[in-house]
């Protein structure tokens, strides 16, 4: 097999990422945008030693799980992989997904309990960062790319977010602010970075710019208090100078507003600040929330956060449990997760600004005991060094793993069984319908 072959192929499994599989030759074929029982005509792109890449030449027998695509942007835009086939076989590729990688990765014998969903697969999302295109559009990134794929009206986010789009690239044009290109690191405009309330309806734009600030902005924050009165709260420049893919600098200028909106999630009202993550589907982030508490079983116990954003997971479990200790690396997200312990009258929290797993050795050197550890970390997973704290120093009976990462919480599985803690449970939330990515709560217990 060769770049440029036209093979007959039929698909038989799916990747992490969302491609089908299917085998010529002995090698794996990667196909994006086709479904198991398909059957194709397929163009080599490119062949290596291990696998191959190909497209769509043509759909000889379309898989029944197929569907129409609902998206003039799918397939250019490398936001979502599962428009075209149904919601259902997407939730079992992903239950099946999580599961092999424990099982295989993990090294666990343990089938995943089924993965939950609200079935939302319009609008769920409650933040988007769009970068923006020469002609002022926004748009998304193209796949592997920094191609701009000009969609206002993405479907995965509220339709609002589409009309503050619009708003914004008529005043960019005419404010005399120039579009940022990455090619020649000049240029004011970056990204386009809304953020809405679910509950609350708040919401705020923030505009990353290379520079200190901009032409017009208040014709901008006027435009937009038209269309959204008494929900559009701030308007923010993050101040972003570096030549670099990381959208966000940490440095935030407030235009119009306090710099902050806030949310509802569990019943604990939440401030957040634009450096501050926040789970981007509201209403599967308080269904994964519930898990989380229900694994941890934490009344009256110690509950150590880590990486804890702005404090929602702990905060969540602090009425019932003795004590909550959060920590986040992000400064701002510590201010926040601090405002809204106080805001919310809640007594028995504290939050440490510092690498988790530096923090976590202090807590040890300290004798300070949780009785459960909550671990919520970005998709490289935990340190080693990390998960060595948690077992030898502070052998807490047990430890809640949220992970945005299949492979990495896999990996980290098999690394918590050497240090002697067991995967006792697992459940797949689909926090992203329509992405190839897939949310997990995991509990493990220690063994002795
Ligand atoms: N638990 C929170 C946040 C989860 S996202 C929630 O549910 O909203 C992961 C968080 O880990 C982010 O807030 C990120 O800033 C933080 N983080 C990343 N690396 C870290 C590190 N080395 N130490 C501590 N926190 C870190």
């Amino acid at each position: 097999m060769k770049k440029n072959d036209i093979i007959k192929l039929d698909i038989d499994a799916m990747s992490s990422q969302g491609s089908g599989i299917g085998r010529y030759e002995g090698l794996a074929v990667f196909v994006p945008m086709s479904a198991v029982g398909d059957s194709l005509r397929v163009k080599i792109l490119k062949v290596k030693s291990n696998c191959a890449f190909g497209k769509i030449e043509e759909i000889l027998t379309p898989s029944v799980t197929r569907c129409e695509p609902d998206c003039t942007a799918f397939s250019r835009c490398g936001g979502c992989v599962y428009r075209h086939i149904s919601y259902g076989e997407e939730l079992s590729i992903k239950q099946k997904a999580v599961e092999d990688a424990i099982k295989r990765i993990g090294k666990a014998d343990l089938d995943a309990q089924p993965i939950v969903s609200n079935n939302k697969t319009y609008g769920y999302r409650n933040k988007a960062q769009y970068p923006i295109s020469e002609n002022y559009s926004v748009g998304f990134f193209a796949s592997h790319s920094h191609r701009i794929v000009e969609s206002e009206d993405c479907r995965l986010q509220p339709t609002i977010f589409a009309d503050i789009c619009e708003i914004f690239t008529m005043w960019a044009k005419e404010s005399g602010n120039s579009v940022y290109s990455e090619e020649t690191h000049k240029g004011l405009l970056r990204h386009l970075y809304i953020r809405k309330g679910e509950v609350t309806g708040e919401i705020m734009v923030c505009l990353v710019i290379n520079g200190n600030s901009i032409n017009s902005p208040e014709t901008l924050v006027e435009a937009l208090k038209d269309k959204l009165g008494d929900c559009f709260k701030t308007l923010v420049l993050n101040i972003n100078k570096e030549k670099t893919n990381v959208i966000l600098s940490d440095k935030c200028v407030n235009i119009y507003g306090d710099g902050y909106i806030y949310d509802i999630l569990c019943g604990v009202k939440v401030r957040l600040s634009p450096l501050s993550f926040y789970q981007v589907n509201h209403d599967m982030a308080e269904l994964l929330y519930k898990k989380a508490a229900e694994y941890a079983e934490c009344d009256n116990k110690t509950v150590l956060d880590l990486y804890c954003g702005a404090g929602t997971i702990g905060l969540s479990m602090a009425q019932s449990a003795k004590k909550i200790i959060g920590v986040e690396i992000i400064r701002q997200a510590i201010d926040d997760a601090r405002f809204n312990a106080e805001n919310n009258q809640i007594n028995n929290a504290e939050f440490i600004c510092g690498d988790a797993k530096d923090a976590a050795k202090q807590l040890a050197d300290k004798n300070i005991k949780p009785d459960v550890i909550v671990v919520d970390p970005p998709r490289k997973g935990c340190s080693s060094e990390l998960l060595g704290t948690i077992a030898n120093d502070f052998s807490p009976e047990k430890l809640v793993y949220v992970s945005c990462d299949p492979a990495t919480l896999a990996r980290d599985t098999n690394i918590l069984n050497s240090f002697g803690y067991e995967l006792k449970e697992y459940t797949p939330f689909d926090l992203f319908p329509r992405t190839a990515h897939c949310e997990t709560v995991a509990k493990f217990t220690r063994k002795v």
